[in-house]
C-alpha cells in the first residue's frame, strides 16, 4: 500500500484494478474494490485500521472494479450505467473464473452476491464528507460510463481506466475520440497526483503520453481500414504490444487484448 497524499492510500499491486481510500473526519471513502476475494479481505483489514467505510465509489462498469463490493460496508455510488452492469453480472461466471485463477478464493464466495450501487449519477455528483470534497465526473473514454473522482483538498484524481499507467490499455468498449477529450479534461484538473485505473501512479505530465497511445491505436486501425483490410486481416497485423508491458498477472491475455482492441476500433472507425 502507498500513501500518496495526506489522507489518501492506494494499492497498485492487486490483480485487477488499482484501489484506494480517503480518510476523512467523518469516515472512510473507498474508490473501487479488489477483484480477487482474497485481496478484498486483506484490503478490508487494511481499510478498517483507518475508520468505518461510509461510501464506496465504483468508477466503471467492469467486474474488476465492483466485484469486491461484497466484502465492504458503506453506501455505494456509481454511474447509472455501472449499476446496470452490476445488475447484469453473473455469479456463476465469477466462480468459474476464480476456479481458474485463484481457487483459494472460492471459499470466500460461498454466499456471494453483487452489491448494487444505491446512489447513481449520469453527469456529476459532489459528495461532501468531513472537510473533504469528492467531485464525481462522467468522462467517457474507456467506456461511456467512466467516472473521475477529484479530491481537491488532497490534489488527487482517481482517473479510472481512462489512464493506464505504463501498461497495456483495454479499448474493447472504447469511445476513442471522447477518450482524448476526457484526457484533456483530466489534465486541466490541477491535481498533483493521478491514480490510474491500472498501472503506476503518475502526474498530469503523463497525460500527453497516454493520449499519444490512444492516438496511435486510432491511427493504426485507421491505416488498416484505409488499406482495405478486413477485420481479421487488421487483427493479424495491428499490435501495439511493443509499447508497454501487460499488467502483471494478465500476460496470457496479451494477444487476445490486441485483437479485442482492433475489433472495437474497426467497428467505431469504419463508419
Ligand atoms: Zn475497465
Amino acid at each position: 500500500m502507498q500513501k500518496i497524499a495526506e489522507n489518501v492510500f492506494v494499492e497498485t499491486e492487486f490483480r485487477g484494478c488499482n484501489v484506494g481510500f480517503v480518510v476523512t473526519e467523518a469516515g472512510v471513502v473507498m474508490i473501487d474494490t479488489p477483484y480477487i476475494p482474497r485481496d478484498a479481505v486483506k484490503w478490508r483489514d487494511e481499510v478498517a485500521k483507518h475508520g468505518t467505510v461510509r461510501y464506496l465509489i465504483n468508477t466503471e462498469p467492469h467486474g474488476d472494479h465492483f466485484t469486491g463490493n461484497y466484502f465492504f460496508e458503506g453506501t455505494i455510488i456509481a454511474h447509472e450505467g455501472t449499476r446496470q452492469a452490476v445488475l447484469d453480472a453473473s455469479v456463476e461466471q465469477l466462480k468459474e473464473y476464480l476456479k481458474q485463477i485463484d481457487p483459494e478464493s472460492l471459499d470466500l464466495v460461498d454466499k456471494f452476491n453483487y452489491r448494487l450501487p444505491t446512489i447513481t449519477l449520469s453527469q456529476r455528483l459532489t459528495l461532501y464528507l468531513g472537510s473533504h470534497t469528492f467531485q464525481l465526473i462522467n468522462l467517457p473514454g474507456h467506456t461511456e460510463f467512466q467516472l473521475a473522482v477529484y479530491i481537491p483538498e488532497e490534489s488527487v484524481v482517481f482517473t479510472s481506466d481512462n489512464v493506464f499507467g505504463r501498461v497495456q490499455a483495454w479499448l474493447h468498449q472504447a469511445l476513442p475520440y471522447e477518450w482524448l477529450e476526457s484526457l484533456k479534461k483530466i489534465e486541466g484538473m490541477e491535481a498533483k497526483t493521478l491514480v490510474p485505473g491500472h498501472g503506476q501512479i503518475c502526474g498530469r505530465n503523463y497525460i500527453p503520453e497516454m493520449s499519444a497511445f490512444i492516438q496511435s491505436w486510432i491511427d493504426a486501425v485507421k491505416a488498416a481500414i484505409d488499406k482495405g483490410m478486413t477485420l481479421e486481416e487488421a487483427q493479424d497485423k495491428v499490435s501495439l504490444l511493443d509499447r508497454y508491458p501487460m499488467q502483471a498477472g494478465a500476460e496470457a491475455r496479451a494477444n487476445m487484448l490486441q485483437r479485442m482492441n482492433v475489433a472495437r476500433l474497426y467497428e467505431v472507425l469504419k463508419k
